[in-house]
């Protein structure tokens, strides 16, 4: 498929921040935007790259109505030597497939995803951050745009990607966070959308989100939905804990989003020796563990953090330090390794990265 370029007027570049370091997450976007069009039976049409601004769309498009729409996020890591980097992008463009499956909407091959990136960038490549740790967050996204009132799938959908410059999420170091254990709220249910990049998933944690930050805590520790007792997720992170030297994260169930950083996680753990357990774990033996010392250290991850280390965690209105708020070893250990690779500072024994040719 052709790749329509249309650059934008250079009078109306969009302000490039002053200091990368103190870019406010989701706030800046770069000057252009990927955008196409699909229409059923015929398939995607009209691939472009246009100036960024506002979509066209009408009032009674379905995503506006029924939520059919789902979204991605990576990133672009600029190395040392200029050049411009992915790191496991393939993993983002098939669960972006899985999502586009599990909600009913047209599937997009994952090279002509990657071409899409890769056509944005050569425009965009001046907005990928210089600085260490900063980054260029892409979100490709994908919406039903047919005009139409009725539930059913959507025979029209856009696909857009933006993108625009992030700063590193820990410039003052590590910070671990307070999290609030939701015994009343639940993310998502076995069987419904859980494991899907959509829409409906994050409007669905806001209410219990607010409820953690008005008593204090920084993220929801979400249970499953049916027993409110096994662990599922943090916020928008896959959870680990590490449990005298075991490392356990809850399996892929069907409510939880299987991470792109949680796998990478599970793949550095066994190459390093790491006794890995992919099992449910209940929030009473969570609390048990860190009541007896015998849990080690708690953390999230996900794109945006990598590695977000857990200090605190509220439980039916009971606080527990989990090792006294400090920053565990092996958290550190996999953030590191991580970052390293994904800035080419560290070997990529597993094939990671991928140059994006600007
Ligand atoms: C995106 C996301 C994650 C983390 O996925 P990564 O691929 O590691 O960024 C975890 N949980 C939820 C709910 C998410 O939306």
């Amino acid at each position: 498929m052709d790749i329509r370029i249309e650059p934008v007027d250079p009078r109306h570049r969009r302000p490039k921040p002053e200091d990368e370091t103190k870019l406010i997450f989701g706030r800046t976007f770069s000057d252009h935007m990927f955008l196409m069009d699909y229409q059923s039976p015929d398939g995607w049409k009209n691939a472009r790259v246009v100036p960024y601004g506002p979509l066209n769309l009408d009032p009674a498009a379905m995503v506006l109505h029924y939520g059919q729409g789902i979204f991605e996020g990576l990133k672009g890591y600029r190395w040392k030597d200029g050049g411009i980097h992915l790191f496991r992008a393939e993993k983002n463009w098939e669960r972006f497939n899985r999502s586009a499956r599990r909600m009913c909407m047209p599937e997009i091959d994952a090279n002509l995803q990657f071409r899409a990136v890769e056509e944005l960038l050569k425009l965009d490549r001046e907005w990928v951050p210089h600085h260490v740790g900063s980054s260029l967050y892409i979100r490709p996204t994908m919406i039903a745009s047919e005009a139409h009132l009725g539930v059913r799938p959507a025979t029209q959908y856009l696909y857009f990607i933006i993108t625009g410059p992030v700063a590193a999420y820990y410039a003052e170091g590590f910070n671990p966070v307070r999290i609030y254990v939701s015994d009343q709220y639940v993310r998502a249910v076995r069987g419904g959308v859980g494991e899907a990049k959509t829409m409906a998933n994050y409007a669905s944690s806001l209410y219990a989100a607010e409820y953690a930050k008005k008593k204090g805590f920084t993220q929801v520790l979400w249970l499953d939905a049916v027993e409110r007792r096994f662990v599922e997720e943090v916020g928008t992170m896959n959870i680990f804990f590490r449990i005298k030297d075991e490392l356990v994260t809850p399996p892929l169930s069907g409510s939880i989003l299987p991470g792109v950083t949680r796998d990478s996680v599970i793949q550095l753990a066994l190459h390093w020796g790491i006794q890995v357990s992919e099992r449910p774990i209940a929030i009473e033996e969570v609390i048990d563990a860190v009541g007896s010392g015998d849990m080690r250290e708690i953390f999230g991850t996900g794109t945006a953090a990598v590695v977000s280390p857990v200090g605190e965690i509220s439980y039916k209105d009971k606080s527990y330090r989990v090792r006294d708020g400090a920053v565990g070893d092996w958290a550190k250990r996999f953030y590191d390794e991580i970052v390293g690779i994904q800035y080419g500072e560290r070997e990529d024994r597993f094939g990671w990265i991928r140059q994006v040719k600007v």
